[in-house]
């Protein structure tokens, strides 16, 4: 079955809920048992079947029975938020006396949970170059059990070699954590080495702006044993209202995406035309350094993008650009229907193992659904008050 196809099937059963083509939204803590044995008979298998609310109902496995189809195979577990399923994957391979090797162009709060709550517990962070490939090898030890991916990274864009990473990271004994947000459905973790691939589905599996929800996909069943067992033990557990959001959102995730896509992309080349740029940064782009891995691992794009600015324009020109936008709002979070910018210089952005030094003031898009005039026209809009400023 094609990936299209595959969205409008997984996780659905309408022969078991009267026909109705979606599956229901249970609200349920307790799960009675016929009898006594039957209850012993669960617990026999904790994590396989109805028992109790917090380890999943039938609404939460057909979740996740969608999203391993959306990550191209595996086994999946649904958890609170794009941020709960990082430290619950991290907290599930990694203790006291472990290395942990983090790309440098990680989501700022991955980052500070490896800082303080790894540290804390003696778990060792490596920051490294984004651009490191083969050459991870390098920093591997013998106790270095999870080389951690994001690719392209947060706010700076930067294309990981994913494969070869991953070839390094298990000759010498390291599981690959893979935050897949950005690629969604255009990049398939399993096929290019990685273990463990996670989604803030937050962002464009929800795709609506109206719900948190993560998960966590993991390459094979004794993988996702040893993870689930871990997040069980934290108690994570998901809403249904979540959940059935997250499932509607995925029925039309192909469609929306390939609309963000292609309206980022008119954006961000008429963007990078513009005299007030310095640099657009978004893979699809021939220009942006990592195309090539793009085009070789990935079958498409979303919506999101950044851009720097060519030179330092004062900060009161650039909040005017910022304020004044009718569609680009300001707001954190991406892949809902609705366009959206953040600044994202100065602080926002920290590194230790590289340098990111842009010529000027640096900025996030978020290509939402509107009309793609209605966009180019604000944009424009917004260089006028830059100009003026
Ligand atoms: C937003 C985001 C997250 C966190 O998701 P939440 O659902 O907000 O916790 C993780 N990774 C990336 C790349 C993100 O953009």
């Amino acid at each position: 079955m094609k990936k299209d196809s595959r969205l409008v099937h997984a996780g659905r059963a309408s022969d078991r809920y009267h026909g109705a083509v979606n599956v229901p939204v249970y609200h349920a803590s307790t799960i009675l048992h016929p009898s006594v044995a039957a209850m012993e008979e669960g617990g026999k298998t904790p994590f396989d079947g109805v028992r109790y609310g917090r380890f999943g109902t039938p609404t939460t496995f057909a979740f996740e029975d969608a999203i391993a189809a959306v990550e191209g195979g595996g086994k999946a577990i649904a958890v609170p938020s794009g941020l709960a399923a990082i430290t619950a994957s991290l907290m599930a391979l990694l203790k006291s006396g472990d290395h942990l090797l983090m790309v440098d162009s990680a989501y700022f709060p991955t980052r500070k949970f490896c800082d303080s709550v790894l540290a804390g517990l003696g778990i060792a962070t490596t920051y490294y170059d984004p651009a490191i490939g083969a050459g991870i090898a390098a920093l591997m030890r013998p106790e270095t059990k999870v080389v951690f991916v994001e690719s392209p990274g947060s706010l700076t864009f930067e294309m990981q070699d994913i494969p070869a990473i991953a070839a390094a990271a298990h000759r010498g004994g390291a599981r690959v954590v893979l935050d897949n947000t950005w690629g969604v459905l255009n990049f398939q973790p399993f096929a290019h080495g990685v273990d463990v691939s996670l989604q803030a589905c937050t962002k464009y599996v929800v795709g609506h702006a109206d719900a948190m929800l993560g998960a966590i996909t993991c390459c094979d069943a004794a993988l996702w044993l040893e993870v689930k067992a871990s997040v069980a033990a934290f108690g994570h557990s998901v809403g249904a209202e979540e959940l059935f959001l997250g499932l509607r959102g995925l029925r039309t995730l192909a469609v929306r995406l390939r609309h963000h896509a292609a309206t980022a992309l008119t954006l961000a080349q008429w963007l990078e035309q513009r005299p007030e740029v310095g640099r657009v940064l978004y893979p699809p782009l021939p220009a942006d350094p990592g195309h090539a891995l793009w085009r070789r691992d990935f079958s498409g794009a979303c919506g999101l993008f950044g851009v720097v600015l060519a030179r330092p324009y004062a900060k009161a020109a650039v909040d005017a650009m910022l304020d004044g936008y009718r569609h680009f709002n300001l707001g954190f979070s991406w892949g809902g229907y609705e366009s959206l910018v953040i600044p994202t210089g100065g602080h926002s952005i920290v590194r230790t193992a590289t340098a990111w030094d842009p010529p000027g003031p640096s900025l996030r898009f978020h290509a939402g659904l509107e009309d793609v005039d209605d966009l180019l026209a604000d944009l424009d809009d917004g260089f006028r008050r830059l100009g003026a400023g």
